[in-house]
């Protein structure tokens, strides 16, 4: 088995002042500002962002890294380091189906700030990031987050100060994503991004927003995430359709969301008993199940985080990916592999994370055992003949600065 190739997180100076010289070089200017955002994991709470449920992620030390100028017309011109090229656009053309590519990411946050009603110029941006892309991480989210930072600060919008403009500025950045990237996504990813807090796990409720910074320091345990390298496409179909389950499902329950079936239940295992007597199909029940018991497990975790009790943590964390497996459906062979191969190897748990179809892992190991962990999933995708994974940890990080 080949050593397993791990991804360090890099160091923010340096690349701040890499991702400046990026933009110099290509745009032949100075930038006006450098910024940067994190990627993410979810420690819990997974496909439940939709359904007005909780999550529990933390900012990775992952970071994706912009430079940005304004300009004094209404023209856009983006460059990455992790793409080719120059992308253009015209800010003033910009409209649901009217951009693709990597840079509709970016163009569609100053959209939906200008949606929003504030006056945004067109503007240079060039990025940089260590987040690995569709890998489950949310390098999309990072990406938004960095340049929805640094429109606000440059053109002094003053949301970035506090949580409330924080949570502003990443509705801006999901309606970026759903309406002018045309992709899914729930909202999860940049609340984690804006409105996490260094050394904190960010406890997320999606019914009404409201965040709780809940220390994350586990004690004799460290997070070892593994990047399955397996494909990963939440855009053909998959997420969508996980979607329109749920909301059917709440239609026919009469309630706006499975949160609200739930918290009106005296515990999940009645939610559930009462949600499958009214729905008659098998698939929609087992999906209802996963999120009414999901949302659930994430309330758990969040008190077993506060007692510091990290044995019970994992055994959530080994339910939640069974759920995700067998009731959700939206594991993959690689991501089942890693989980068992990272138990076997003395995780105290472990679990998918992100929406799944692909994309990457997590594993809460004994301190100072992650090499040890990595290299037992590393040589037992070695022996199921899959692409080798890659590796990283990263303790609870700082937001979009
Ligand atoms: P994830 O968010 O899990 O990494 P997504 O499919 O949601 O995966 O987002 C990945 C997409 O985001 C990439 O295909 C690319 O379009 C865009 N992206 C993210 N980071 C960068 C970057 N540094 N440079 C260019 N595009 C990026
Ligand atoms: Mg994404």
């Amino acid at each position: 088995t080949p050593a397993p190739q791990w991804l360090p997180a890099w160091e923010t100076t340096d690349s701040l002042a890499r991702v400046a010289t990026l933009f110099e070089r290509t745009f032949g200017a100075s930038t006006d500002g450098t910024f940067s955002a994190p990627g993410r994991v979810n420690l819990i709470g997974e496909h439940t962002d939709y359904n007005g449920g909780l999550a529990l992620p933390i900012a990775l030390e992952h970071r994706t890294y912009v430079a940005v100028r304004l300009r004094e017309d209404s023209l856009v011109r983006l460059v990455s380091a992790q793409g080719e090229g120059v992308w253009e656009a015209d800010l003033d053309a910009v409209a649901p189906g009217a951009v693709s590519g990597w840079g509709s990411y970016l163009v569609g946050v100053a959209w939906a700030l200008r949606q929003d009603g504030f006056t945004v110029p067109g503007f240079e941006a060039a990025v940089d990031s260590c987040v690995p892309f569709g890998a489950g991480l949310s390098s999309s989210a990072a990406l938004e987050a960095s340049l929805a930072v640094g429109l606000d600060t440059l053109l002094g919008l003053g949301l970035g100060g506090d949580d409330d403009g924080r949570s502003r500025l990443a509705a801006a950045c999901v309606r970026a994503e759903n309406e002018i990237a045309g992709a899914a996504t729930g909202g999860m990813d940049q609340a984690a991004s804006l409105r996490a807090q260094d050394g904190h796990a960010l406890a997320l409720d999606c019914l009404d927003g409201s965040v709780r910074h809940e220390p994350f320091a586990p004690v004799d345990r460290e997070l070892l995430v593994i990047d399955t390298r397996a494909p990963h496409s939440l855009n053909d179909g998959q997420y969508a359709s996980r979607r329109a389950t749920c909301d059917a499902a709440a239609a026919v329950l009469g309630v706006p969301t499975l949160r609200h079936w739930l918290d009106a239940a005296t515990d999940a295992a009645a939610a559930v008993a009462s949600a499958d007597a009214l729905l008659d199909d098998d698939v929609a029940r087992r999906r209802v199940r996963h999120v009414l018991t999901e949302i659930d497990r994430t309330r758990q975790a969040h008190d077993a985080l506060r007692a510091g009790d990290w044995d019970a943590f994992g055994a959530l964390m080994d339910a939640s990916h069974a759920s995700l497996r067998d009731d959700y459906e939206v594991t993959v062979p690689e991501l089942d592999v890693a989980v068992e191969a990272a138990r076997a190897a003395g995780a105290v748990g472990a679990r998918m994370t992100g929406g799944g179809f692909g994309g990457s892992a997590i594993a809460l190991v004994p301190a100072g055992t992650s090499h040890e962990v990595a290299h037992a999933v590393a040589q037992a995708f070695a022996e199921h003949g899959f692409t080798s994974p890659a590796f990283l940890t990263s303790r609870a990080a700082g937001p979009a600065a």
